[in-house]
């Protein structure tokens, strides 16, 4: 049997301990370990790495503190359009959805597109009657509503911004897009990453998180990268299938690749965010270059780690 890990991310930007109360604190790595908790728990019963990526975010999905599911940002709006995406690295299957809105688990109808379409990515309103036909559960819009998120656009579009969401210059700056990889016992890796967007993001647009290749990517020759940070320089870097391409062609290992692609591809066009990655012998890497990323790691040879700010 090989180790096994699972990572998660819950967003990266401008995180400063400065603007954090023990208690925020404590709530964010307490979500952050309850996710890995689920996930690794998949990777425990050997179950497929697949199966542990989408149950670790369905959990961060549910919980308000992050920007995915029930915690997205506005558009500009006033409304909240979600993408994720989901990737086998078994087999290269994926699934994706993109500015769908009222779905409680875009991870979940991601993964629903990938095992019950002939596609691989479906979009709007598609995509929410494909969610309908199979049965995916939807929110009314209240569900995704929030004081803190609802004042965090009026502020964004006071300057005129597109925001991530941690770099909203409030009193409370919270959630996050959220992502996970893993690798299991048998080393297949997978990847999942889902998101709200950015606040006062123009409705129809769509960032990384959802572009295969870009915000998320699996295969077993090499890695599992789900990233986070400002999607426009990630999708121009194209940035988890380069940080692949690094380790099949030029057979650099993932911390090696995932420092090239994000503290230096990435950084030289404005790119801020950061990633998390495993490779198919269950080595897990996350890297950002942004003042924080909410993060964490568990691994069958009794690595665990939490952690927010760079270390
Ligand atoms: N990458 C996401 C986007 O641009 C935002 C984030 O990671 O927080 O849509």
């Amino acid at each position: 049997m090989k180790k096994y890990t699972i990572a998660v991310h819950g967003g990266a930007g401008t995180i400063s301990k400065k603007n954090m109360t023990p208690e925020k604190e404590a709530a964010y790595l307490k979500a952050l370990n309850d996710a890995i908790a689920t996930g690794y728990s998949v990777l425990e019963k050997k179950g497929y790495a697949l199966d542990a990526v989408k149950a670790a975010v369905i959990e961060l999905e549910n919980n308000i503190l992050f920007n995915a599911g029930k915690g997205s940002v506005f558009t500009n709006t006033c409304t909240h359009e979600m993408d994720a995406s989901i990737m086998d690295g078994r087999n290269l299957d994926a699934g994706a959805v993109a500015a769908v809105k009222n779905i409680r688990n875009p991870i979940e109808l991601a993964y629903t597109v990938m095992k019950k379409s002939e596609h691989v990515f479906l979009i709007g309103h598609g995509a929410e009657e494909f969610a309908k036909q199979n049965g995916i559960a939807f929110e009314p819009d209240e569900y995704f509503f929030s004081e803190f998120r609802y004042k965090q656009l009026l502020k964004t579009k006071k300057a005129n911004e597109t925001a991530l969401d941690h770099n909203v210059d409030t009193d409370d700056k919270k959630f996050g897009t959220v992502g996970a990889v893993a690798c299991d016992a048998n080393g297949n890796v997978a990847a999942a990453t889902s998101t709200g967007g950015m606040t006062n993001k123009q409705f129809g647009r769509v960032g990384d998180s959802p572009i295969i290749g870009i915000g998320t990517y699996a295969n077993n020759k090499t890695c599992a990268i789900s990233c986070t940070g400002h999607g426009e320089p990630f999708l121009k870097a194209v940035a988890a299938y380069d940080v692949s391409c690094l380790m099949e062609y030029k057979e650099l290992s993932l911390e090696e690749a995932m420092n090239i692609v994000v503290m230096d591809k990435l950084m030289k066009i404005d790119g801020e965010g950061g990633m998390v990655g495993v490779d198919a012998n269950g080595n897990a890497s996350l890297i950002f270059n942004s003042e924080g990323m909410y993060r964490g790691v568990k691994s069958s040879d009794g690595r665990s780690e939490l952690a927010i700010y760079k270390q």
